[in-house]
């Protein structure tokens, strides 16, 4: 399960609340005492929820917030303050904040909110829309990727990319297009498609055994990419007789078969 990460100076508040979300058999839970030492935290832990001071000695956790936010986290955040006033709260609630809890606080309330945030994201996940393609899952809602049943982490904008070629698997994309579709508000000027081939090569980085010899994300020559399962021998012919005889003639087949439909560009998968 993902952990809890408490960012916290007061070292008895974090312990009581540690101790509170232990009970309710919330773990793992890490504990941080500063800016810097949550981030290091965000490093290397899968995070679910983040419960988060505003005043810490090296900064205001709402920074912290903003940067988990904008590298692409979907982790609960939690705010834990002192301060009470009306502009703190909506402060808490612009850098996309999920409660708001003010000090002095039950640290049994605030784990039982945090229990309850956990039972509402495993109905979400049973009811995300899930997406295979060959050796890649994808969960459209819940953000996850898994290659080979391992989970794979990827950026924010990757994710994005992945999802829609994955709902559209088959078709061939421009960069262009995908510039337009993918990268949405920036994609205001005029495209940046070298923008989009980076992703493409970190993307396949990520999700294809031999990256430099895609069998998912696929260049289309002349044209663009295209997302979807890799050939098989049987597709091209009927019966299981075929699959039976899979000698170097039928694989050799198969492969020609392949060249002809990436080498014109115009290939479609009726799905
Ligand atoms: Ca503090």
């Amino acid at each position: 399960m993902d952990g809890v990460l408490i960012v916290e100076d007061e070292f008895d508040i974090a312990d009581a609340v540690r101790l509170a979300l232990e009970r309710e058999g919330v773990e793992p839970v890490y504990i941080a005492d500063s800016l810097a030492a949550g981030r290091d935290v965000l490093l290397r832990a899968e995070i679910a929820v983040a419960i988060i001071d505003i005043g810490l000695p090296d900064g205001s956790g709402l920074d912290l917030a903003v940067e988990m936010r904008s590298s692409g986290s979907n982790a609960a955040i939690f705010f834990l303050t002192a301060r009470d006033s009306e502009a703190d709260r909506l402060a808490g609630f612009g850098v996309g904040a999920d409660d708001y809890i003010s000090k002095p606080f039950s640290p049994i309330e605030l784990s039982a909110r945090v229990r309850a945030f956990f039972r509402r994201s495993r109905t979400a996940a049973q009811d995300d829309k899930t997406i295979v393609v060959g050796r890649v899952r994808i969960g459209a809602q819940s953000g996850t990727i898994e290659v080979d049943g391992e989970p794979v982490a990827l950026p924010a904008l990757e994710f994005k990319l992945l999802r829609f070629l994955a709902e559209h698997r088959g078709m061939a994309f421009t960069p262009a297009d995908l510039y337009e579709k993918v990268w949405a508000a920036a994609a205001l000027g005029q495209a940046d498609e070298n923008n989009v081939r980076v992703h493409v090569r970190r993307l396949r980085e990520r999700i294809e055994a031999d990256p430099s010899h895609p069998e998912l994300l696929m260049t289309v020559r002349g044209l663009g990419y295209r997302f979807d399962e890799p050939p098989r021998g049987g597709e091209f012919s009927v019966g299981s007789a075929w699959e039976q005889h899979e000698d170097a003639d039928a694989r050799r087949e198969s492969r020609d078969h392949e060249d002809e439909k990436v080498e014109d560009g115009t290939w479609r998968h009726e799905d």
